[in-house]
């Protein structure tokens, strides 16, 4: 970092010690560096001077004109300071709640032409402005520049000290153009040049005063790119570091478990997808490093056959498995699946979870601990630390954002000396960006085919007053052997439990399709372990028809032979949830349907969604759109992923230069691993200057 950069605040012009104070306790600026990455949150157009006679409520304009002092009016908290501003179609007034005496200072000097920049309030017929920025009308001419304002987020505590838009403005300014500015480059000549991008200093001073809007586009682009390049450049140095530095236990052995299941035992043929990824795994278990990987595939794609395959890999080379789910219900489906499959090689998985009994429990751990247990299905109880594995050799995680970062570090903290593989899947697809964001340096493994003759789901949407004809549709599905799902969103507010709210959507479908005749499975959040496991037995062997069921049911649950899915409220639900409730069907042989009902008002995107649904089946285009309508903060998973500390880069909008920036990092570790070469100097100085926050999948 530049001396310039590193200068304390309150040297610079237009700062001083007090106002140095208030930036430092307001909003954390103590050098020069800092507040030029005060960035603006946006620009504003300040091309044109209205008059008063145009002014619209709320809408923000620019004006200029004589101001002459009012005074001040009103007591205490009222207490406020009146100005008037005159142009040639009338008067308007200003006023002050705070920082008026700074303003009547300004004032002193005269009637003089000002340019002044607010959002007028019309009351009472007249308009006001409160609290508007003024600047001498000279000043403003002799300024220059372009017409594009940038605006600065202050905070409230800030601007109560008189730190408002134009005090940071003006003193960035300052900055800019004081005889000593000088900022380092941050991206080597390569890059410079391929982009044709604008130096670092000439794009720092054109995002804070923008010569024009073409070149303040140029900056962003230069700026957006920065931060991805150093984002994708830390992700995969830590994956580099990752191998070299952690030591995983070497499966090079291909022994008797494997090998008997995979030939003699293996229910259906794999697609090709899972047997690539298969082989991937089994490349990155001879390494020697441990394994980071991520395996995404669409619901229904067949991970958990991957999960268990490998698995068996661990257990042939001497270690034990564990997969962790994020339910009970997941974790008892995981281990009822697993149990059907490796009965058939004479291996007994156990399962751990919060409502495992004590007893069972203190068994459970003696054999984790002495080997005799060499597969754990469970929750987070897998995470507690009376559970000690005698060699633990690969973790697997299902459906991981319902994990927290503290969960997972804990697991992680369970291999011996050599730290255990990490398998992590994702129950529906992430967006391409969104997974190098949050999941960079995890390597990435992608299931993008179907099992064959999977008849594709049929989705339909109708209205709740066309319920009869969809339940005629059910007792016709029943009649031929088929089973229904039918979910209710959670409407849980002080008068209603999720309890009632599913009892009154089990009531109205009783209406239509009445007991004894059809039987039913009931499944809430709220349900003990063991009721919720009784409810899930008696659908899956067919004691029932329908399973009436809140969101619960949304992750992994596997019945075959359920081929229908009727989501109520279809229109309350998000896409990634939506595609995880269809993909519980359409497992099976038979066609299957999902029956999106919505009351007939919907809002825009609520439409969007559900012709979404409709149209698509695939969840990558799915996951693609949810991000567009959404946006990655409300994402699964992104809360805590460090995506939010991107300063101008958005993962929405910015996809081709996350991509572009990802693919110039991977070439320049490949070509440069330590950053030592004298042309990547300056990456190597802003890498080494920005602290190495923790990755939060790092983890993983
Ligand atoms: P997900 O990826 O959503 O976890 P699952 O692993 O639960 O999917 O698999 C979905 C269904 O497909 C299961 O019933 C499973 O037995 C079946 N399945 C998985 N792989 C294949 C395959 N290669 N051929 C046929 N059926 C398969
Ligand atoms: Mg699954």
């Amino acid at each position: 970092m530049s001396l310039f950069l590193e200068k304390n605040i309150k040297f610079l012009k237009g700062v001083g010690t007090q106002r140095a104070e208030v930036l430092a306790a307001h909003l954390g600026i103590h050098s020069i560096g800092d507040l030029l990455s005060h960035y603006p949150i946006r620009h504003e157009d300040r091309s044109k001077i209205f008059t008063i006679a145009e002014l619209q409520e709320g809408v923000s304009v620019q004006l200029s004109g004589i101001v002459k002092p009012l005074g001040w009016e009103g007591e205490g908290k009222a207490k406020r300071f009146k100005a008037a501003l005159q142009d040639k179609t009338g008067i308007l007034e200003l006023v002050w709640f705070s920082g008026g005496t700074w303003v009547e200072k300004k004032l002193e000097e005269g009637a003089i032409p000002y340019v002044v920049f607010g959002k007028p309030q019309l009351f009472r017929n007249t308009f006001s402005m409160a609290h508007p920025e003024l600047e001498e009308a000279d000043k403003y001419l002799m300024r220059g520049g372009s017409s594009l304002t940038p605006v600065y987020s202050i905070s409230e505590t800030a601007r109560k000290r008189k730190i408002d838009n134009k005090v940071i403005t003006d003193i960035i300014r300052n900055a800019i153009f004081s005889s000593d500015f000088a900022i380092n480059e941050t991206l080597n000549p390569e890059i410079l040049g391929k982009y044709e991008f604008l130096s670092k200093a000439q794009a720092i001073a054109e995002l804070h005063n923008p010569s024009s809007a073409t070149i303040l586009e140029k900056a962003k682009q230069r700026l957006k790119y920065e931060e991805l390049f150093f984002l994708s450049l830390r992700h995969l140095m830590l994956r580099q570091n990752n191998k070299t530095s952690f030591k995983g236990p070497v499966f090079n052995h291909i022994g008797h478990f494997f090998q008997t299941f995979y030939h003699h035992h293996l229910p259906f043929e794999l697609t090709q997808a899972q047997k690539k990824v298969l082989r991937e795994i089994r490349n990155d278990f001879l390494t020697g490093s441990q394994m980071n990987r991520l395996l995404q595939g669409d619901v229904g794609s067949g991970k958990t056959i991957v999960a268990l395959i490998s698995c068996l890999i661990a257990l042939d080379n001497g270690y034990q498995a564990c997969i962790m789910a994020p339910t009970e219900i997941l974790a008892a489906q995981h281990f009822q699946s697993f149990e059907e499959l490796l009965h058939k090689v004479n291996i007994k998985p156990v399962l751990l979870t919060g409502s495992t009994r004590k007893k069972e429990r203190t068994q459970m751990l003696e054999g984790i601990e002495n080997g005799t247990i060499s597969i754990v299905i469970g929750t987070h109880a897998l995470l507690e630390d009376t559970v000690k594995y005698k060699q633990l050799g690969l973790v697997i995680i299902d459906e991981q954002h319902r994990f927290g970062v503290a969960q997972r570090a804990k697991l992680y903290n369970k291999g011996n000396e050599l730290v255990p593989h990490v398998l992590v899947m994702t129950a529906t697809p992430i967006p391409r960006t969104l997974a190098l964001t949050i999941y960079g340096e995890l390597d990435v493994s992608i299931i993008n085919e179907l099992p064959t003759g999977r008849k594709p789901i049929k989705t339909v949407h109708r209205y709740q007053n066309q319920r009869s004809f969809v339940m005629d549709f059910c007792k016709q599905q029943i009649a031929e052997g088929r089973q229904v799902y039918i979910v209710f969103p959670l409407i849980e507010d002080s008068e209603h439990s999720e309890k009632q709210s599913l009892m009154s959507g089990y009531d109205l479908v009783c209406s239509y399709l009445p007991t004894p005749e059809y039987k039913y499975s009931l499944l809430h959040g709220r349900m003990k372990p063991e009721e919720k496991e009784m409810e899930m037995q008696n659908f899956k062997n067919q004691r029932t028809q329908i399973m009436i069921a809140t969101t619960v049911i949304e992750v992994g649950v596997n019945v075959p032979n359920a081929s229908i899915m009727i989501i109520e409220n279809a229109e309350s639900f998000g896409l990634a949830q939506l595609h995880q409730l269809r993909g519980r069907v359409g497992r099976g042989k038979e066609q299957s349907f999902c029956i999106l009902l919505t009351d007939t008002k919907m809002s825009n995107t609520a439409k969007k969604r559900i012709k979404t649904m409709v149209d698509s089946t695939d969840g990558f285009f799915i996951a693609q759109v949810d991000m567009e309508l959404r946006g990655p903060g409300d994402m699964d998973g992104t809360k805590q992923s460090g995506l939010l500390d991107l300063k101008l880069a958005e993962i929405k909008t910015d996809e081709k230069i996350l991509i572009a920036a990802r693919k110039d990092a991977e070439k320049l570790i490949s070509q440069d691993p330590n950053l030592e070469q004298a042309f990547n100097f300056y990456i190597r100085a802003e890498y080494n200057r920005i602290p190495n926050r923790t990755v939060w999948s790092k983890i993983s």
